[in-house]
C-alpha cells in the first residue's frame, strides 16, 4: 500500500500527527506521504489518517 496527498490539501495536520510514520508536513503547510510500501505495522494508523482526512486530500494503491 503507497499514499500520496493530493491538491486539495488544507494543511490541518491531523494526519502527521495521528500517523507521522507516512505523513508529515512541509514547508509550504501542507502534507507529504512517505514514499514507497507503507510497513504493515503502521497499515491501520495510515487508512485511520486518509478516512479522517477532512477534504479526502489523500489518496493510496495497492
Ligand atoms: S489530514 Fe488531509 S488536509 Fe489535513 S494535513 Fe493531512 S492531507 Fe492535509
Amino acid at each position: 500500500m503507497k499514499y500520496f496527498v493530493n491538491d486539495s490539501c488544507i494543511g490541518c495536520g491531523l494526519c502527521a500527527m495521528s500517523c507521522p510514520e507516512v505523513f508529515e508536513m512541509i514547508d509550504s503547510g501542507v502534507a507529504i506521504a512517505t514514499e514507497g510500501e507503507v510497513p504493515v505495522g503502521v497499515l491501520d494508523t495510515a487508512a485511520q489518517a486518509q478516512s479522517g482526512c477532512p477534504v479526502n486530500a489523500i489518496e493510496n494503491e495497492d
